[in-house]
């Protein structure tokens, strides 16, 4: 029979051991080794039953144990001393205290997935695991965030293979009440609640779980509450499941409800108001409209001052160099939810659509695009590495019409990853010995690592790695229908002192799971090599709904069953954190071939570097920034060939022949000690050249200078009384109206008549029209630089002209000098920009104004 309702029994436990409880709820311990070996030391058998999830640990471990350990004095010492150990976590002041009065106080994070731990299945991939390590690494830097999202009552899928190799999907339930999670509430003892208005007067209601990550707050929007109907019960059913408007109310909810959920939340809680809002990814971008709506309803601001003031204070990550991979609606379906008898007084919905709209060349009228809007509700904006900065720069570049891709308001700051997280407890161990004590995680003690125990740690990773893959392989051929009797060769499948390649991901179709089939006599005679072989790992899921990825896992697995190969090369199902950990542990070798330059960042790469692995992979992503030839390989990638599959065979031999030619002579040539000298040699490069890039408390450093911080400092401004936003909406409306009549008449300069030579001074006397607008309002520069023959000028210095005089009728002239420093082909040109102290960039109102022609190309070279 069905159980109509569920739910989980929590343990009390008895006095002496309480301070366990809030160890557990605490998910500092998963990156915490210490408090890891104390769960275990609650029950070995069942710490390994329960697969290191502690809430389970203390739901089955039996209560004559629980009675025994009360009275274990070393017990109790060692609970004292983690107690007390994660207090002193969660008090002390730390990096972020040191920093004084301009940084925000509180800083508001939303992603539609976190990746904290395997035991809580709220991510899909890189995304949610970035998001995790970004609070992960907040915490231990003191960075006030609080993370929001929501919690999907069936997480994301957990995969396994059928007979054919097909990707099956389960949905489990994932109860709360069995998690690190605290339900939200009132002082009243009732569960705290935020809603959201529906068309046709529905309303959804939601719950809020907090998980608390250290010291940053997670709250998770859960609409599973009774008061909902069936539909809105659903909304958080699922990561990533259901058709548009599922999805659409999910970003509602996370949107709209996540702002509600921090208001309810800091009342509860006497915290401050977030002063800055990071949305990692579109699909949080609705929390500005409730920004704008509460400004506007609230406080009594118009909409365009409201908008200002929720500008200045977001910071819009993009994370998708895929156009196909941007989330967009329908604008009819915008219209039907957040319109009609839904709109919110304050915010109609003909200003809510124009911020959604692909209003520009090649763009879709009927479209309402979340990244569009992200970046128009948002003052800054960012990619997550140098090269995908500028693939965005690129594809939003239709925002900024009239201006020069470089110069596209997106900047960028590279991705990173939660060394505590992602480094094995015996390299952090090996860290920590040979710097004298602590683990960092940079690796500034690399050149100083001892060869021969580097070589040896990373042995013993390997050998834990093919341990836990013929356990993962076993259980996958017996879900498969196999018997025991037939997987004797399991036993033996994978060599713990063979050259480990891992290859795990997602699997869209840009990633290439299949490049490395490309030649499939070659990759058998590099697997099956009697003297020097290879072996491979290979695990990712596939998005439910793609087919096309299915089909490539498929495959990969009919290649890997074959029982010539089958002990070299295997697919491990059910990627995720759990397995990545022994993963990017144990491999000697990371491959990542992607089609540049579509892998934004890619994070698994470095959490492969951190524990010495070697990064094989197309320079894309964070690699394209970091590779410097003597940490990894870089696979050539055949960027200009239009032919995709020719693209595809090019690149799968470069691969080939990297391996055949670099990694696997430089993996087997060996000492008369056994050792790998240039091998290890560059395990330590990696470690010391990559180690402190790729941390994600760099990455915390350079969010918190670059973007929250001057965010903060810009929504202050604004937030004063209102009167700055007033202002600032007020000059914006001004200076697109006079906008039109804005125009170079005329240019001279003097100087250089008829020959130019290095060190003269060129002297500009721009005469401008500014309709109705006053010089203060205007930035009148001269770009100049070398031209190249169709004189176009190349990476331009630019130079402000200062206002000199001015006559009737809105004209002006501005003048200035340029020195020339620089001799060849010489050009200038004049234009004109909006100017204001509270723009984050010259570009941002898309206005520009350029002369008719470029007057005044000098002729010659310049000696
Ligand atoms: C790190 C990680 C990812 C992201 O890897 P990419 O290299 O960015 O594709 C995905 N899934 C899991 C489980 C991870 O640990």
């Amino acid at each position: 029979m069905r159980a109509i309702r569920r739910f989980t029994v929590r343990p009390v436990l008895p006095e002496p051991l309480s301070p366990l409880g809030d160890l557990v709820m605490n998910l500092r311990w998963s990156w915490d080794p210490a408090t890891q070996d104390l769960f275990e030391a609650v029950d070995p058998e069942t710490w390994e039953r329960v697969g290191h999830d502690p809430v389970r640990l203390l739901g089955e471990v039996p209560s004559e144990r629980l009675a025994a350990l009360t009275s274990d004095p070393a017990f109790g010492d060692r609970l004292r001393e983690a107690a007390d150990d994660l207090g002193q976590y969660l008090t002390g002041d730390r990096w972020y205290q040191g920093l004084g009065a301009d940084v925000p106080k509180q800083i508001a994070y939303f992603s539609p997935e976190f990746g904290i731990s395997a035991v809580l299945p709220q991510y899909s991939g890189g995304l949610g695991i970035l998001a995790g390590d970004h609070l992960k690494a907040a915490s231990d830097l003191g960075v006030p965030l609080v993370g929001v999202g929501l919690m999907y009552r069936h997480g994301y899928f957990v995969q396994s293979l059928s007979a054919e190799g097909w990707q099956q999907e389960r949905y489990p339930l994932v109860d709360p009440d069995g998690l690190p999670l605290q339900l939200l509430r009132e002082s009243s003892g009732k569960a705290a609640r935020v809603t959201v208005g529906l068309p046709d007067g529905r309303t959804l209601n939601a719950q809020i779980w907090v998980a608390q990550v250290g010291r940053i707050p997670l709250l998770l929007l859960d609409s599973g509450v009774e008061e909902n109907a069936p539909l809105e019960r659903d909304v958080t059913d699922r990561l990533y499941g259901g058709g548009t408007e599922h999805r659409l109310l999910q970003e509602m909810l996370l949107g709209i409800g996540g702002v509600r959920a921090l208001r309810v939340y800091a009342r509860i809680q006497g915290t401050p108001a977030p002063e800055v809002f990071h949305t990692n990814e579109g699909h949080a971008g609705f929390l500005g409209l409730e920004r704008i709506r509460e400004y506007v309803e609230d406080r009594g601001l118009d909409f365009s001052s409201a908008l200002e003031i929720t500008r200045a204070g977001t910071v819009f990550t993009t994370h998708t160099p895929v156009p196909a991979g941007i989330d967009r609606f329908g604008r009819d379906l915008i219209e039907q939810h957040l319109g009609g008898d839904n709109a919110a007084e304050g915010v109609p919905i003909d200003r809510v659509l124009a911020l959604g709209a692909e209003d520009y060349e090649g763009g879709d009228p009927g479209v309402f695009n979340m990244a569009v809007m992200g970046l128009r509700l948002a003052q800054r904006a960012n990619g997550v590495s140098k090269l995908h900065g500028e693939v965005s720069r690129g594809m939003f570049s239709g925002l900024w019409p009239g201006f020069d891709v470089t110069e596209v308001p997106i900047a960028s700051v590279t991705n990173g990853v939660h060394a505590p997280t992602w480094v094995a407890r015996e390299m952090g161990e090996l860290e920590a010995r040979t710097n004298g004590n602590d683990v960092s995680g940079d690796w500034d003690v690399a050149d100083q690592l001892p060869e021969n125990e580097l070589w040896h740690i990373k042995g013993l990773l390997r050998a834990q790695l093919v341990a836990v893959a013929r356990r993962r392989l076993r259980e996958s051929w017996l879900a498969r229908g196999a018997s025991e009797a037939e997987l004797g060769w399991i036993d033996s499948a994978l060599d713990p002192n063979v050259l480990t390649i891992g290859f795990a991901r997602r699997v869209p179709s840009y990633k290439r799971l299949t490049l490395m089939l490309g030649d499939i006599p070659r990759l058998k005679a590099l697997l099956l090599s009697s003297e020097r072989p290879i072996q491979i790992l290979i695990a990712g899921k596939s998005h439910p709904a793609d087919d096309g990825g299915k089909k490539l896992i498929q495959e990969i697995v009919r290649f890997c069953d074959d029982p010539e190969v089958r002990h070299r090369i295997v697919f491990l199902p059910d990627y995720d954190m759990g397995l990545a950990h022994p993963l990017v542990a144990g491999c000697d070798v990371w491959l990542n071939n992607p089609l540049r330059p579509y892998e934004a960042c890619g994070t698994s790469g470095m959490k492969a570097a951190l524990n010495g692995g070697l990064n094989l992979s197309i320079r894309d992503g964070w690699w394209d920034e970091w590779f410097d030839g003597e940490n990894g390989w870089a696979i050539p990638s055949a960027d200009g060939v239009q032919d995709a599959d020719r693209r595809d065979v090019l690149e799968a031999n470069a691969l080939y022949d990297l391996i055949e030619g670099q990694v696997v002579p430089r993996f087997y040539d060996r000492d008369a000690d056994g050792l790998p000298r240039r091998w290890v040699e560059m395990m330590r490069h990696t470690l010391g050249s990559l180690g402190p890039k790729v941390l994600a408390s760099r990455m915390l450093h350079d969010y918190v200078r670059k973007l929250y911080a001057p965010s903060a400092l810009a929504s202050r401004a604004l937030n004063d009384s209102y009167d700055g936003a007033r202002a600032l909406a007020g000059w914006k409306a001004r200076v697109r109206e006079a906008w039109p009549s804005v125009r170079v008449d005329h240019v001279e300069s003097s100087g250089v008549d008829d020959h130019a030579e290095l060190g003269m001074t060129v002297s500009f006397r721009a005469f401008v029209s500014l309709g109705a607008l006053t010089p203060a309002d205007v930035d009148v520069q001269v770009l100049h630089g070398r031209v190249d023959e169709a004189d176009t000028l190349r990476d331009p210095a630019v130079v402000s002209l200062e206002p000199a005089e001015t006559y009737e009728a809105g004209r002006c002239r501005f003048e200035g000098d340029v020195k020339l420093d620089r001799t060849g082909p010489f050009g200038y040109t004049i234009r004109i920009l909006p100017k204001n102290a509270q723009l984050a960039s010259s570009a941002e109102l898309g206005l520009v104004s350029w002369p008719a022609e470029t007057p005044g190309i000098t002729n010659g070279d310049l000696r």
